[in-house]
């Protein structure tokens, strides 16, 4: 039986995603058996993280800094908006500079089954700055999954009537296919062939 420490350690390590029960137990150990090396550089990340990252209130995304250096940089084009449902979606989109505009994070992705209606997303704020003018295309970069598809269509929508011209990512995205997933290759070859909605 481990102790109630190694438990709660465990536990929480546990409810990351993509960890379960059993590797949160093999990551606690492997801490453990590193306290010296390992776990200093754990405690001090997550400190950082703790400190000094905020939510950028433009556009979502998570920096250092709000606005972030995203929205701050200059050099990005002003005019075209890329909308993504995550965070992490944002990141592989930028990791490799396929995107030389500006982003919005939805939050999340509108669901009836599990009760996401779209004031429970960002998506007031999204129209509120296309509203404020400035931006020529909004980029659709949902996940290819029904509900990816349904939030992009309800956003369309709501933009129709604004003077923006709306886009999608093509869909050579394999079919159920979540962004952050993806190699920059199909990323990059979706984002080139992006289509008008509708
Ligand atoms: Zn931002």
């Amino acid at each position: 039986m481990a102790s109630q420490e190694i438990e709660t350690l465990a536990g929480a390590l546990a409810r990351l995603p993509g960890l379960g029960p059993r590797s949160a137990r093999r990551a606690v150990l492997w801490l453990i058996k590193r306290r010296e090396s390992a776990l200093p550089q754990l405690l001090a990340a997550l400190a950082g993280v703790q400190d000094r990252l905020v939510e950028c209130g433009t556009c979502g995304n998570v920096d250092t800094t709000d606005p972030c250096s995203i929205c701050a940089d200059q050099r990005r084009d002003a005019r075209a908006l890329c909308v993504v449902e995550d965070v992490a979606d944002l990141w592989a989109l930028d990791r490799a500079r396929l995107f030389a505009g500006r982003y919005h994070v939805l939050g999340g992705r509108l669901s009836a089954l599990e009760g996401v209606r779209p004031e429970d997303l960002t998506i007031g704020l999204l129209i509120a700055r296309v509203a404020a003018g400035g931006i020529d295309e909004v980029v659709l970069a949902m996940n290819a999954t029904l509900e990816g598809q349904t939030t992009a269509h309800y956003i369309a929508e709501r933009l129709e009537g604004y003077p923006v011209r709306i886009t999608q990512l093509a869909h050579g995205l394999p079919v159920g296919g979540e962004l952050d997933y993806l190699d920059e290759g199909t990323l990059a070859q979706a984002l080139r062939a992006r289509r008008p909605v509708g």
